[in-house]
């Protein structure tokens, strides 16, 4: 058993009846490394990895960095930790899965120690290194730095290192270094696009925002966003503005219920989101309907009152959905987990993990 496996034992299964690779024949590190790819649970996790050690493949480079990511991804990200801190001579991938474990679940401290121990090692990052870290730089102080890093090492083109840098100036509250990036991006993505526009409306700089908006509206190739939420063990998506579920109607009332409900605790649609040439009235009504408030309208009137309602969203969240959803836990005690396109969010009682970065 190798010392990782003395470490993690506790979450070991005794007996590997279920995990079906006794059954074909010799258990090889490609195989159980194959196993473990895509695996989330820390059950399955555990299974695989008692197996990986009465196999006597546990140690087995492939095997250890899945395994971490298995746990990672599994939520146990102090095992993930334990397994990289165990592993000899870990590298800049095994580091970067750690750093993207713990940006993305918010943990932003741990991320830069954990970029700041691999640096220590003499490890270069990779541009999946520097797009994972950055997002965990509230100051813009260590953004500068890891930018002109990523000058040095010729990935401050790369266009998910472009996407962080751009989002770590716009949190920070630097328009123009924010905007010089945008201007330079041939295809600007929506996200960056949301998160100028984010940056201009906390600053106050509405006259910028109507410009972008205006600028960009036609060019920008937009992914429509979709959120699913789990209702009894069942999925439904839904995209903005969407009218195809068979309980449209109720969706919608509560909808407008919530927009009420969100008003009264001072909530102002912050309108100058929304990219089309539109009359305010209009503009909220397209705010209104983004697709993560109708998934919740559905999970609070098909679940029981108190459940959690967990929703998943293939883009970023926009700060309006972020700022209705926090209000919307408070209203009705519900705990919302929303995972977006980068992180996981839990809204409870009216305040999110993430602290209003994301
Ligand atoms: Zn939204
Ligand atoms: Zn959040």
């Amino acid at each position: 058993m190798s010392a990782a496996a003395a470490v993690v034992q506790p979450v070991l299964p005794s007996s590997s009846a279920s995990t079906g690779v006794q059954q074909h024949g010799v258990l090889t590190a490609d195989r159980v490394a194959g196993l473990l790819t895509g695996c989330a649970t820390l059950h399955r996790t555990g299974e695989l990895h008692a197996a990986a050690v009465r196999a006597g493949v546990d140690g087995d480079r492939a095997v250890d960095f899945r395994l971490q990511r298995a746990y990672a991804a599994s939520g146990r990200l102090d095992l993930a930790v334990t397994l990289l801190r165990l592993t000899p001579d870990p590298t800049t991938v095994f580091y970067t899965s750690a750093i993207h474990a713990h940006s993305s679940r918010g943990l932003h401290l741990a991320a830069l120690a954990l970029l700041s121990e691999m640096l220590g090692r003499g490890l270069i990052p990779t541009s999946h290194t520097l797009s994972s870290s950055l997002p965990a730089c509230h100051g813009l102080a260590l953004g500068r730095a890891l930018h002109a890093y990523a000058f040095k090492l010729a990935l401050a083109g790369d266009s998910y290192v472009a996407t962080a840098l751009l989002g770590m100036y716009a949190r920070g509250g630097d328009a123009d270094a924010a905007r010089a990036l945008f201007d330079e991006m041939p295809d600007p993505h929506v996200v960056s696009v949301t998160a100028m526009l984010t940056c201009y409306a906390k600053m106050g700089a509405l006259d910028d925002a109507r410009e972008l908006s205006m600028m960009k509206a036609s060019g920008i190739q937009k992914e429509p966003g979709c959120s699913a939420v789990e209702v009894g063990r069942k999925v439904y998506e839904f995209v903005a503005g969407d009218m195809s579920h068979p309980r449209t109607d109720e969706i919608y009332s509560m909808l407008e219920r919530m927009n009420e409900l969100v008003k009264e605790q001072g909530h102002v649609p912050q309108t100058e989101l929304v990219l089309h040439d539109l009359d305010e009235a209009s503009k909220e009504k397209a705010l209104a309907v983004h697709s993560e408030k109708l998934a919740v309208a559905f999970g609070l009137i098909s679940t029981a009152p108190g459940e959690t309602i967990k929703i998943v969203k293939n883009l970023r969240a926009c700060s309006d959905c972020h700022a209705v959803l926090k209000l919307i836990s408070k209203i009705t005690g519900r705990k919302i987990v929303f995972r977006d396109r980068n992180r996981f969010h839990h809204f409870v009682d009216g305040s999110c993990t993430c602290g209003d970065y994301w």
